[in-house]
Protein backbone atom coordinates (compact mmCIF):
# COMPACT_ATOMS: atom_id res chain seq x y z
CA UNK A 1 0.00 0.00 0.00
CA UNK A 2 0.85 3.37 -0.44
CA UNK A 3 1.74 6.18 1.78
CA UNK A 4 1.39 9.02 -0.78
CA UNK A 5 -1.83 11.33 -0.49
CA UNK A 6 -4.14 9.51 -2.59
CA UNK A 7 -7.05 10.20 -0.74
CA UNK A 8 -9.81 12.63 -1.31
CA UNK A 9 -12.41 13.88 0.64
CA UNK A 10 -15.87 15.00 -0.76
CA UNK A 11 -18.62 17.16 1.16
CA UNK A 12 -21.42 18.88 -0.09
CA UNK A 13 -22.93 20.58 2.69
CA UNK A 14 -26.56 22.05 2.70
CA UNK A 15 -28.48 24.18 4.88
CA UNK A 16 -29.37 21.08 7.39
CA UNK A 17 -27.41 18.67 6.36
CA UNK A 18 -23.98 17.50 5.27
CA UNK A 19 -23.46 14.88 2.63
CA UNK A 20 -19.94 13.25 2.95
CA UNK A 21 -17.79 10.56 1.09
CA UNK A 22 -14.09 9.88 1.33
CA UNK A 23 -12.04 7.91 -1.49
CA UNK A 24 -9.21 6.98 -2.56
CA UNK A 25 -8.08 7.90 -6.19
CA UNK A 26 -5.61 5.39 -6.78
CA UNK A 27 -6.86 2.34 -5.58
CA UNK A 28 -10.04 3.70 -7.13
CA UNK A 29 -12.53 2.47 -4.08
CA UNK A 30 -14.91 4.48 -1.52
CA UNK A 31 -13.36 4.07 2.12
CA UNK A 32 -16.50 5.70 3.84
CA UNK A 33 -19.82 7.56 3.04
CA UNK A 34 -21.92 9.07 5.15
CA UNK A 35 -24.81 12.03 6.08
CA UNK A 36 -25.40 14.47 8.71
CA UNK A 37 -29.06 15.54 8.37
CA UNK A 38 -31.05 17.65 10.66
CA UNK A 39 -27.80 19.88 11.81
CA UNK A 40 -29.11 22.86 14.18
CA UNK A 41 -32.35 20.92 15.80
CA UNK A 42 -32.40 18.64 18.53
CA UNK A 43 -32.57 15.34 16.58
CA UNK A 44 -29.69 15.56 14.55
CA UNK A 45 -28.58 12.27 13.01
CA UNK A 46 -25.50 10.74 11.77
CA UNK A 47 -25.42 7.61 9.37
CA UNK A 48 -21.68 6.39 8.79
CA UNK A 49 -20.86 3.85 6.59
CA UNK A 50 -17.55 2.45 6.99
CA UNK A 51 -16.66 0.18 3.91
CA UNK A 52 -12.75 0.31 3.88
CA UNK A 53 -13.35 -1.94 6.85
CA UNK A 54 -16.38 -3.63 6.00
CA UNK A 55 -18.14 -2.57 9.75
CA UNK A 56 -21.37 -2.31 10.03
CA UNK A 57 -23.43 1.29 9.74
CA UNK A 58 -23.04 3.37 12.49
CA UNK A 59 -26.17 5.86 13.48
CA UNK A 60 -25.76 8.67 16.25
CA UNK A 61 -28.64 10.78 17.56
CA UNK A 62 -28.26 13.75 19.11
CA UNK A 63 -28.05 17.36 18.84
CA UNK A 64 -25.59 18.75 16.64
CA UNK A 65 -25.69 22.55 16.97
CA UNK A 66 -23.93 23.77 13.96
CA UNK A 67 -22.24 22.26 11.50
CA UNK A 68 -18.60 22.84 12.99
CA UNK A 69 -20.21 20.23 15.66
CA UNK A 70 -21.43 18.13 12.38
CA UNK A 71 -18.05 17.87 10.74
CA UNK A 72 -16.24 17.31 14.14
CA UNK A 73 -18.81 14.59 14.39
CA UNK A 74 -17.80 13.03 10.97
CA UNK A 75 -14.34 13.70 12.07
CA UNK A 76 -14.68 11.22 14.93
CA UNK A 77 -16.00 8.68 12.41
CA UNK A 78 -13.56 8.27 10.42
CA UNK A 79 -10.68 8.83 13.10
CA UNK A 80 -12.61 5.40 14.61
CA UNK A 81 -11.89 3.39 11.04
CA UNK A 82 -8.63 4.98 11.19
CA UNK A 83 -9.10 7.46 8.41
CA UNK A 84 -9.10 10.88 10.40
CA UNK A 85 -8.85 13.99 8.96
CA UNK A 86 -5.15 14.05 9.92
CA UNK A 87 -4.04 11.69 8.16
CA UNK A 88 -0.98 12.20 5.70
CA UNK A 89 -3.03 9.85 2.99
CA UNK A 90 -5.54 12.90 2.72
CA UNK A 91 -4.62 15.18 -0.58
CA UNK A 92 -7.58 17.76 -0.35
CA UNK A 93 -10.86 18.03 0.48
CA UNK A 94 -13.51 18.54 -2.62
CA UNK A 95 -16.67 20.73 -1.83
CA UNK A 96 -19.37 20.93 -4.03
CA UNK A 97 -20.41 24.50 -4.54
CA UNK A 98 -24.02 25.35 -6.28
CA UNK A 99 -23.50 28.47 -8.09
CA UNK A 100 -20.25 29.82 -9.32
CA UNK A 101 -21.69 32.44 -11.82
CA UNK A 102 -19.70 32.98 -14.71
CA UNK A 103 -16.12 33.38 -12.87
CA UNK A 104 -15.74 29.91 -12.18
CA UNK A 105 -15.76 27.90 -15.00
CA UNK A 106 -13.17 24.95 -13.31
CA UNK A 107 -12.72 23.45 -10.35
CA UNK A 108 -10.89 26.27 -8.22
CA UNK A 109 -8.73 26.16 -5.00
CA UNK A 110 -10.23 27.72 -2.38
CA UNK A 111 -8.74 30.72 -0.97
CA UNK A 112 -10.01 34.15 0.70
CA UNK A 113 -10.68 36.13 -2.92
CA UNK A 114 -12.64 32.81 -3.84
CA UNK A 115 -14.38 32.35 -0.23
CA UNK A 116 -15.29 36.11 -1.21
CA UNK A 117 -16.74 35.54 -4.66
CA UNK A 118 -19.00 32.63 -3.75
CA UNK A 119 -20.44 34.80 -1.16
CA UNK A 120 -20.58 37.67 -3.64
CA UNK A 121 -23.07 35.34 -5.41
CA UNK A 122 -25.34 34.64 -2.60
CA UNK A 123 -27.95 36.77 -3.84
CA UNK A 124 -28.47 34.32 -6.64
CA UNK A 125 -27.67 31.43 -4.96
CA UNK A 126 -29.86 32.10 -1.30
CA UNK A 127 -30.72 28.92 -0.32
CA UNK A 128 -27.44 26.65 -0.98
CA UNK A 129 -24.19 29.33 -1.54
CA UNK A 130 -24.27 30.05 2.38
CA UNK A 131 -24.62 26.65 3.36
CA UNK A 132 -21.78 25.70 1.44
CA UNK A 133 -19.57 28.42 2.28
CA UNK A 134 -20.52 26.82 6.12
CA UNK A 135 -18.94 23.46 4.65
CA UNK A 136 -16.28 25.16 3.48
CA UNK A 137 -15.28 27.43 6.57
CA UNK A 138 -15.58 24.50 9.05
CA UNK A 139 -13.16 22.17 6.94
CA UNK A 140 -10.43 25.02 6.79
CA UNK A 141 -10.43 25.39 10.23
CA UNK A 142 -10.35 22.08 10.55
CA UNK A 143 -7.34 21.62 8.40
CA UNK A 144 -5.89 24.99 7.38
CA UNK A 145 -2.89 23.42 5.79
CA UNK A 146 -4.55 20.94 3.45
CA UNK A 147 -5.81 22.39 -0.38
CA UNK A 148 -9.74 22.71 -0.31
CA UNK A 149 -11.05 22.60 -3.68
CA UNK A 150 -14.59 24.01 -5.05
CA UNK A 151 -16.28 22.62 -7.61
CA UNK A 152 -19.19 24.54 -8.90
CA UNK A 153 -22.59 23.12 -10.05
CA UNK A 154 -22.41 25.42 -12.45
CA UNK A 155 -19.24 25.46 -14.23
CA UNK A 156 -20.50 22.77 -16.80
CA UNK A 157 -22.88 25.25 -18.26
CA UNK A 158 -20.72 28.10 -18.78
CA UNK A 159 -19.67 26.69 -22.42
CA UNK A 160 -23.48 27.62 -23.28
CA UNK A 161 -23.35 30.17 -25.98
CA UNK A 162 -25.01 33.82 -25.20
CA UNK A 163 -27.90 33.46 -27.33
CA UNK A 164 -29.27 30.00 -25.20
CA UNK A 165 -27.76 31.82 -22.05
CA UNK A 166 -29.52 35.11 -22.08
CA UNK A 167 -33.34 36.13 -20.92
CA UNK A 168 -34.58 38.33 -23.87
CA UNK A 169 -35.33 41.30 -21.10
CA UNK A 170 -33.72 44.41 -20.93
CA UNK A 171 -29.75 44.05 -20.91
CA UNK A 172 -29.11 47.08 -18.88
CA UNK A 173 -31.23 45.12 -15.71
CA UNK A 174 -30.17 42.25 -16.64
CA UNK A 175 -26.72 42.83 -16.38
CA UNK A 176 -27.04 45.25 -13.32
CA UNK A 177 -28.53 42.24 -11.30
CA UNK A 178 -26.60 39.32 -12.92
CA UNK A 179 -29.75 37.99 -14.32
CA UNK A 180 -28.71 35.25 -17.38
CA UNK A 181 -29.39 31.24 -17.46
CA UNK A 182 -26.66 29.48 -15.06
CA UNK A 183 -27.97 26.15 -15.42
CA UNK A 184 -27.57 23.62 -11.92
CA UNK A 185 -27.19 19.67 -12.35
CA UNK A 186 -23.86 20.45 -14.17
CA UNK A 187 -21.42 18.05 -12.04
CA UNK A 188 -23.91 15.24 -13.00
CA UNK A 189 -24.59 16.72 -16.68
CA UNK A 190 -20.71 16.50 -17.06
CA UNK A 191 -19.55 13.14 -15.77
CA UNK A 192 -23.02 11.07 -17.23
CA UNK A 193 -22.52 13.24 -20.99
CA UNK A 194 -19.04 11.46 -20.44
CA UNK A 195 -20.09 8.33 -19.61
CA UNK A 196 -22.00 7.97 -21.76
CA UNK A 197 -19.82 8.64 -24.55
CA UNK A 198 -17.59 5.84 -22.96
CA UNK A 199 -20.83 3.39 -23.28
CA UNK A 200 -20.60 3.96 -27.17
CA UNK A 201 -17.15 3.61 -27.41
CA UNK A 202 -16.77 7.48 -28.19
CA UNK A 203 -14.25 10.12 -27.09
CA UNK A 204 -17.22 12.72 -25.86
CA UNK A 205 -15.94 15.64 -28.13
CA UNK A 206 -17.39 13.04 -31.10
CA UNK A 207 -20.95 13.02 -29.86
CA UNK A 208 -23.72 14.75 -29.24
CA UNK A 209 -26.03 13.85 -26.01
CA UNK A 210 -29.09 15.24 -24.74
CA UNK A 211 -28.59 14.42 -20.72
CA UNK A 212 -32.19 14.17 -18.80
CA UNK A 213 -31.09 14.20 -14.91
CA UNK A 214 -34.59 13.29 -13.17
CA UNK A 215 -34.42 13.19 -9.76
CA UNK A 216 -36.30 15.15 -6.97
CA UNK A 217 -34.65 18.19 -9.00
CA UNK A 218 -34.74 17.75 -12.83
CA UNK A 219 -32.84 18.76 -15.44
CA UNK A 220 -32.11 18.57 -18.64
CA UNK A 221 -29.01 19.52 -21.19
CA UNK A 222 -27.75 19.46 -24.45
CA UNK A 223 -24.09 18.59 -25.01
CA UNK A 224 -21.73 18.84 -28.18
CA UNK A 225 -19.06 16.90 -28.72
CA UNK A 226 -18.74 17.49 -24.59
CA UNK A 227 -19.68 20.77 -24.29
CA UNK A 228 -23.34 22.20 -22.52
CA UNK A 229 -24.81 24.12 -25.38
CA UNK A 230 -28.30 24.74 -23.63
CA UNK A 231 -29.75 23.54 -20.60
CA UNK A 232 -33.39 23.90 -18.67
CA UNK A 233 -32.74 25.16 -15.57
CA UNK A 234 -31.65 29.25 -15.73
CA UNK A 235 -30.92 31.98 -13.14
CA UNK A 236 -32.47 29.45 -10.22
CA UNK A 237 -33.40 25.99 -10.43
CA UNK A 238 -36.59 26.75 -11.03
CA UNK A 239 -36.88 26.72 -14.74
CA UNK A 240 -37.61 23.57 -17.01
CA UNK A 241 -38.84 20.55 -16.35
CA UNK A 242 -42.04 19.54 -13.90
CA UNK A 243 -39.84 18.19 -11.03
CA UNK A 244 -40.82 16.65 -7.70
CA UNK A 245 -41.57 19.99 -5.79
CA UNK A 246 -40.80 23.12 -8.09
CA UNK A 247 -43.03 23.65 -11.58
CA UNK A 248 -40.34 24.23 -14.02
CA UNK A 249 -41.43 26.56 -17.09
CA UNK A 250 -44.38 29.12 -16.46
CA UNK A 251 -45.56 31.79 -17.94
CA UNK A 252 -43.62 34.75 -15.47
CA UNK A 253 -47.20 36.25 -15.62
CA UNK A 254 -48.49 34.11 -13.29
CA UNK A 255 -46.28 35.52 -10.48
CA UNK A 256 -47.70 39.12 -10.56
CA UNK A 257 -51.03 37.49 -10.82
CA UNK A 258 -50.67 35.66 -7.88
CA UNK A 259 -49.38 38.85 -6.49
CA UNK A 260 -52.12 41.00 -7.80
CA UNK A 261 -54.91 38.44 -7.98
CA UNK A 262 -54.40 36.24 -4.87
CA UNK A 263 -52.14 39.07 -2.85
CA UNK A 264 -49.73 36.48 -1.86
CA UNK A 265 -45.97 37.91 -1.29
CA UNK A 266 -42.66 37.38 -2.89
CA UNK A 267 -41.74 35.03 -0.62
CA UNK A 268 -45.01 33.21 -0.69
CA UNK A 269 -45.00 32.84 -4.40
CA UNK A 270 -41.25 31.70 -3.94
CA UNK A 271 -42.24 29.25 -1.55
CA UNK A 272 -45.71 27.80 -3.72
CA UNK A 273 -43.40 27.52 -7.09
CA UNK A 274 -40.39 26.07 -5.38
CA UNK A 275 -42.17 23.63 -2.62
CA UNK A 276 -45.44 23.22 -3.65
CA UNK A 277 -45.72 23.24 -7.14
CA UNK A 278 -44.64 19.84 -9.32
CA UNK A 279 -45.76 16.73 -8.96
CA UNK A 280 -46.45 17.31 -5.14
CA UNK A 281 -48.77 20.21 -6.29
CA UNK A 282 -50.38 18.31 -9.01
CA UNK A 283 -51.02 14.93 -7.14
CA UNK A 284 -49.74 15.26 -3.45
CA UNK A 285 -46.91 13.41 -3.97
CA UNK A 286 -43.50 13.62 -5.18
CA UNK A 287 -42.54 10.36 -4.82
CA UNK A 288 -42.44 8.51 -8.90
CA UNK A 289 -43.21 5.42 -7.36
CA UNK A 290 -46.24 6.54 -5.48
CA UNK A 291 -47.40 7.82 -8.48
CA UNK A 292 -47.26 4.70 -10.38
CA UNK A 293 -48.92 3.02 -7.55
CA UNK A 294 -51.03 5.31 -7.63
CA UNK A 295 -52.46 4.92 -11.49
CA UNK A 296 -51.90 1.29 -11.41
CA UNK A 297 -55.35 2.05 -9.20
CA UNK A 298 -56.47 4.21 -11.48
CA UNK A 299 -56.22 7.64 -9.65
CA UNK A 300 -56.78 10.56 -11.88
CA UNK A 301 -54.42 13.11 -10.38
CA UNK A 302 -51.52 10.97 -10.00
CA UNK A 303 -52.32 10.20 -14.16
CA UNK A 304 -52.08 13.84 -14.67
CA UNK A 305 -49.97 14.56 -12.90
CA UNK A 306 -47.27 11.72 -15.02
CA UNK A 307 -48.73 12.73 -17.74
CA UNK A 308 -47.72 16.63 -17.44
CA UNK A 309 -44.26 15.48 -16.15
CA UNK A 310 -44.11 13.66 -19.69
CA UNK A 311 -45.29 15.70 -21.71
CA UNK A 312 -42.68 18.59 -20.21
CA UNK A 313 -40.22 15.85 -21.32
CA UNK A 314 -40.83 15.32 -24.61
CA UNK A 315 -40.85 19.24 -25.10
CA UNK A 316 -37.35 19.59 -23.98
CA UNK A 317 -36.22 16.34 -25.73
CA UNK A 318 -37.97 17.75 -29.49
CA UNK A 319 -35.90 21.27 -28.05
CA UNK A 320 -32.62 20.07 -27.92
CA UNK A 321 -32.74 17.82 -30.73
CA UNK A 322 -33.13 20.70 -32.79
CA UNK A 323 -30.67 22.33 -30.78
CA UNK A 324 -28.39 19.96 -31.70
CA UNK A 325 -29.00 19.64 -35.05
CA UNK A 326 -27.92 15.92 -34.83
CA UNK A 327 -28.46 13.64 -31.52
CA UNK A 328 -26.01 10.18 -31.07
CA UNK A 329 -27.93 9.60 -27.28
CA UNK A 330 -29.98 10.45 -24.94
CA UNK A 331 -29.20 9.55 -21.46
CA UNK A 332 -31.41 9.17 -18.60
CA UNK A 333 -30.21 9.68 -15.06
CA UNK A 334 -30.65 10.27 -11.21
CA UNK A 335 -33.15 8.71 -9.17
CA UNK A 336 -36.45 8.94 -11.65
CA UNK A 337 -33.92 8.30 -14.60
CA UNK A 338 -32.18 5.60 -13.58
CA UNK A 339 -35.04 3.49 -11.76
CA UNK A 340 -38.43 4.44 -13.26
CA UNK A 341 -38.88 2.35 -16.68
CA UNK A 342 -42.30 3.84 -17.07
CA UNK A 343 -41.16 7.27 -17.36
CA UNK A 344 -38.30 5.91 -19.94
CA UNK A 345 -40.91 4.52 -22.05
CA UNK A 346 -43.53 7.02 -21.95
CA UNK A 347 -40.91 10.03 -22.53
CA UNK A 348 -39.68 7.77 -25.64
CA UNK A 349 -43.32 6.80 -27.20
CA UNK A 350 -43.91 8.17 -30.52
CA UNK A 351 -40.86 9.78 -30.86
CA UNK A 352 -39.61 7.12 -33.51
CA UNK A 353 -39.67 10.43 -35.85
CA UNK A 354 -36.44 11.66 -33.90
CA UNK A 355 -35.06 8.23 -33.97
CA UNK A 356 -35.42 8.00 -30.53
CA UNK A 357 -36.94 4.17 -28.98
CA UNK A 358 -36.71 1.91 -26.28
CA UNK A 359 -36.61 -1.51 -26.05
CA UNK A 360 -38.99 -2.99 -23.78
CA UNK A 361 -36.76 -5.60 -22.63
CA UNK A 362 -33.66 -3.60 -22.54
CA UNK A 363 -36.25 -0.61 -20.83
CA UNK A 364 -37.29 -3.54 -17.70
CA UNK A 365 -33.58 -4.53 -17.18
CA UNK A 366 -32.71 -3.29 -13.33
CA UNK A 367 -29.07 -2.97 -13.22
CA UNK A 368 -26.44 -0.05 -11.60
CA UNK A 369 -24.07 -0.61 -14.43
CA UNK A 370 -24.40 2.12 -17.91
CA UNK A 371 -26.40 0.20 -20.31
CA UNK A 372 -28.42 0.98 -23.50
CA UNK A 373 -32.23 0.54 -23.40
CA UNK A 374 -32.65 1.32 -27.20
CA UNK A 375 -33.46 -1.88 -29.76
CA UNK A 376 -29.77 -2.08 -31.82
CA UNK A 377 -29.84 -0.21 -34.95
CA UNK A 378 -31.43 2.52 -33.57
CA UNK A 379 -30.54 6.15 -34.71
CA UNK A 380 -30.26 7.66 -31.45
CA UNK A 381 -28.82 5.09 -28.23
CA UNK A 382 -31.19 5.87 -25.74
CA UNK A 383 -29.10 4.85 -22.43
CA UNK A 384 -29.74 4.71 -18.75
CA UNK A 385 -26.20 6.27 -17.03
CA UNK A 386 -26.36 6.44 -13.09
CA UNK A 387 -24.81 9.51 -12.18
CA UNK A 388 -21.50 10.07 -9.45
CA UNK A 389 -21.40 13.78 -9.01
CA UNK A 390 -19.64 12.24 -5.46
CA UNK A 391 -16.72 10.60 -8.13
CA UNK A 392 -16.63 13.54 -10.44
CA UNK A 393 -16.05 15.95 -7.81
CA UNK A 394 -13.06 13.36 -6.09
CA UNK A 395 -11.82 13.39 -9.13
CA UNK A 396 -11.76 17.40 -10.46
CA UNK A 397 -10.51 17.62 -7.12
CA UNK A 398 -7.54 14.81 -7.49
CA UNK A 399 -6.75 16.14 -11.01
CA UNK A 400 -6.25 19.68 -9.98
CA UNK A 401 -4.08 18.74 -6.66
CA UNK A 402 -1.83 16.43 -8.78
CA UNK A 403 -1.62 18.66 -12.05
P1 LIG B 1 -32.71 11.93 -6.53
O1 LIG B 1 -33.08 13.35 -6.30
O2 LIG B 1 -31.83 11.71 -7.73
O3 LIG B 1 -32.20 11.24 -5.30
O4 LIG B 1 -34.08 11.18 -6.90
C1 LIG B 1 -35.10 11.00 -5.94
C2 LIG B 1 -36.38 10.58 -6.63
O5 LIG B 1 -36.17 9.40 -7.42
C3 LIG B 1 -37.51 10.17 -5.69
O6 LIG B 1 -38.25 11.29 -5.27
C4 LIG B 1 -38.35 9.23 -6.54
O7 LIG B 1 -39.32 10.00 -7.23
C5 LIG B 1 -37.39 8.69 -7.55
N1 LIG B 1 -37.11 7.25 -7.38
C6 LIG B 1 -36.19 6.68 -6.59
N2 LIG B 1 -36.24 5.33 -6.69
C7 LIG B 1 -37.23 5.05 -7.59
C8 LIG B 1 -37.78 3.84 -8.14
N3 LIG B 1 -37.31 2.63 -7.79
N4 LIG B 1 -38.78 3.97 -9.04
C9 LIG B 1 -39.25 5.17 -9.39
N5 LIG B 1 -38.77 6.34 -8.91
C10 LIG B 1 -37.78 6.28 -8.02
Amino acid sequence: MTAEPTRVLVLNSGSSSVKYQLLDMVENRRLAVGLVERIGEETSRLVHTPLATGGERRVHEGPMADHDAALKAVAAELAADGLGLDSPRLAAIGHRVVHGGLRFTEPTVIDEAVLAEIERLVPVAPLHNPANLTGIRTARALRPDLPQIAVFDTAFHTTMPEHAARYAIDVATADAHRIRRYGFHGTSHAYVSRRTARLLGKDPSEVNVIVLHLGNGASASAVAGGRCVDTSMGLTPLEGLVMGTRSGDIDPAVTFHLKRVAGMSADEIDELLNKKSGLVGLCGDNDMREIRRRIDEGDEAAALAFDIYIHRLKKYLGAYTAVLGRVDAVAFTAGVGENAAPVRAAAMAGLEGLGMAVDADRNAVRSDAPRLISPDGSPVAVAVVPTDEELEIAQQTYALVTA
